[in-house]
């Protein structure tokens, strides 16, 4: 059997979404590793599971503050649409 770490896994485009998928399994010993065959994303077990957990938690945190940033640079432009209309 090949055991290359990359036969038969998902392949995420970048590390953001394997972390997300990682997170909706719910398993805290869940790493996410870069594959050197397919230069894809791929989740494994992790030996070290808290601390992986724990750089995914910022990870997602990091994107979930740029998204909320977005999200309020448009609703003050909407907010100054509206006041000159
Ligand atoms: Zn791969």
């Amino acid at each position: 059997m090949a055991k290359d770490g990359c036969t038969g896994k998902v392949r995420h485009p970048d590390k953001t979404s394997a972390c997300i998928a990682a997170r909706r399994m719910k398993s805290a010993a869940m790493d996410v590793y870069q594959c050197r065959k397919c230069a894809g994303w791929h989740i494994g077990n992790s030996r070290k599971p808290n601390r992986v957990q724990k750089r995914i938690d910022q990870i997602l945190q990091r994107t979930d503050r740029d998204a909320a940033r977005r999200a309020a640079r448009y609703r003050a432009a909407a907010y100054v649409e509206e006041r000159k209309g």
